[in-house]
């Protein structure tokens, strides 16, 4: 269900209708992700939740990992940083990533207060 609720989208037109297959032969119902989502949620506790053992959008606990390279470019030079985030296969979620932005721009948020000091 939550694959159909975030990635849906992204698929063609084939994929689509297999989707839509599985659903109607499983009896889920298509107005109520949500009420599935947090069905899965109700599996783990809260404690699981914060060590990441499930996916934090849609509560699978089939992930992925996948390698992705940043390019950072300032005015003087420029590098690489490669990275492997931890991804939900359902989803396609990643909390790694999620953290690793929030950490970049608080980086170089700090990094221009820095600069811009007289
Ligand atoms: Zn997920």
């Amino acid at each position: 269900m939550a694959l159909y609720e975030y990635r849906y989208d992204t698929f063609m037109k084939g994929s689509k209708r297999k989707i839509k297959d599985e659903i109607e032969k499983r009896k889920l119902d298509l107005d109520k992700p949500h009420d599935y989502i947090k069905n899965a949620k109700s599996q783990f506790t809260d404690e699981e939740i914060n060590q990441s053992v499930c996916c934090p959008r849609c509560y699978s606990k089939k992930f992925y990992h996948k390698d992705e390279i940043d390019q950072i470019h300032t005015r003087h030079y420029s590098f690489e940083i490669e990275n492997t985030f931890k991804t939900c296969m359902i989803c396609f979620y990643s909390q790694d990533k999620a953290e690793y932005k929030k950490e970049k721009n608080n980086f170089w948020s700090r990094l221009k207060l820095l600069i811009k000091r007289p």
